[in-house]
């Protein structure tokens, strides 16, 4: 068997799969935005120092911004351009939007493509130590919702002692086949990253996990895979399968406990994007500068797949004219503000139309919620003790488990904004008892 089957998970539901109008498109350059505002900072990720002045220019992959003390990175213009300046622009984190420092760049260079996939140094037998210290000098962010710094990372891999990775391509939200065409198209370096991130974690297992509906487009990975020790694993795509706390209890067996972090259990998870862009930096030693995002919904004159630089405002690529753009997807995305930018974490935006505005009604206690909640919640409580404004209850009705899928806000006949609220009871449980530490 070329691809390993497993089994699936309590809750969840089935999606349409609306990913016809982009499955097919390959990667393109996207359209020349008008300016980029390159974001200094991320949430846990501390602000570089602007090093370059108004008016200066400079050359796509030079340095504008020094990485300080601790988790901070250094950070390059994704473009060719002129320096406007210092400014403000609104970056997705784990709670949604908020505002970070950017450097504004204007007069820019035309987007490039993805880069050709040509390696210049093979790692295929550097040892685990020269990977590190590769990783360690590195600028990459992995292309998470949360990005992080790819050193933190690794450095947290082995501090847990992890010994299983997954790199996890399930992308089954409707619409976003961003990953999916990264496995078709460079697919070998999507497997020669994960490599070097396996060795230099130093698990024992290392998967890859995609949608078993899609695995005949997938076949040019199998032999890579196999050189690499890399078990291919096809996997139903019930949603949410693909995320982390229900791709180990699927894959490694192994229950994440409440708000625990999958690291504490021995897995490290990242997604194709971050083992692309770590071995293009390694291998090929040169910086991606952007990422692939899936461009769709009815308000677009042309869907598709593109490679998109860091910073490119996101309005300009996906403005719905009389509806609204939505960051990271239709189940669990957020509403893109006016100077949203594309950043590591930005895997698909949305341009939907104007709806009708249908207000929502109270809860008829139908139970659609609690049936179908993957984390075995019981949302409609949980909601209640949203009204109430009762933190100290959600919290023994276990809502720090919620793995904001959105399914719970799908399903209500009532329209209750459910996932937002639990989300929202979630984070500021969160906060109060990280004090601002590492998430979960
Ligand atoms: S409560 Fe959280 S985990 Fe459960 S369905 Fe809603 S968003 Fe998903
Ligand atoms: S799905 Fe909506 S209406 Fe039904 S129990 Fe849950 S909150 Fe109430």
């Amino acid at each position: 068997m070329l691809f390993g089957r497993y089994g699936t998970f309590a809750g969840g539901i089935n999606l349409p799969d609306e990913k016809k109008a982009t499955l097919g498109s390959p990667i393109r350059a996207c359209p020349k935005p008008s300016r980029l505002l390159v974001p200094l900072a991320g949430e846990g990720v501390p602000s570089a120092q602007c090093c370059v002045t108004p008016g200066q220019r400079v050359q796509a992959g030079e340095r504008i911004a020094e990485r300080g003390e601790g988790q901070g990175v250094n950070v390059y213009a994704p473009l060719a351009g002129r320096v406007g300046g210092l400014t403000m622009a609104s970056v997705i984190g784990a709670a949604g939007f908020f505002r970070a420092p950017a450097i504004e760049l204007t007069d820019v260079s035309d987007p490039p493509e993805l880069p050709a996939a040509e390696a210049t140094v093979d790692h295929r037998t550097a040892s685990a130590q020269t990977l590190r210290e590769l990783l360690e000098g590195s600028d990459v962010l992995t292309h998470r919702r949360w990005p992080r710094p790819l050193r933190w990372w690794v450095r947290q891999g082995r501090q847990h002692e992890c010994t299983t990775l997954i790199v996890n391509a399930m992308e089954n939200q409707p619409r976003v086949t961003a990953d999916h065409r990264l496995l078709v198209e460079r697919g070998p370096q999507v497997i020669a990253g994960a490599s070097i991130l396996a060795r230099a974690v130093g698990v024992k297992t290392a998967m890859l996990a995609v949608d078993g509906r899609r695995t005949g487009d997938y076949r040019a990975l199998v032999a890579p895979a196999r050189e690499a020790g890399i078990q291919l694993m096809a996997l139903s795509h019930k949603y949410p399968i693909g995320v982390d706390a229900i791709l180990v209890k699927v894959l490694a067996r192994r229950e994440v406990p409440l708000g625990s972090n999958p690291m504490r259990l021995g897995c490290v998870i990242i997604d194709a994007a971050t083992a692309m862009a770590a071995w293009q930096e390694l291998s090929c030693q040169s910086r991606l500068g952007g990422r692939v995002v899936t461009l769709a919904g009815e308000g677009l004159a042309e869907a598709g797949n593109f490679f998109v630089p860091f910073g490119t405002p996101c309005l300009e690529l996906a403005r719905s004219p009389g509806g609204f753009t939505v960051h990271g997807g239709p189940m669990v995305g957020s509403r893109c503000p006016a100077d949203a930018v594309v950043t590591a974490a930005t895997d698909v935006l949305l341009a939907l139309g104007a709806r009708p505005s249908r207000p929502s009604t109270s809860c008829i206690r139908c139970g659609w919620c609690t049936d179908n909640c993957p984390a075995r919640l019981n949302v409609s409580a949980l909601n209640d003790h949203f009204e109430l404004g009762a933190l100290d209850a959600a919290r023994s009705a276990g809502v720090i488990a919620c793995v904001e899928c959105g399914i719970c806000t799908y399903v209500c006949p009532s329209r209750l904004p459910l996932s937002q609220r639990t989300k929202g009871l979630k984070h500021a449980l969160s906060r109060s008892r990280r004090g601002g530490g590492e998430p979960t």
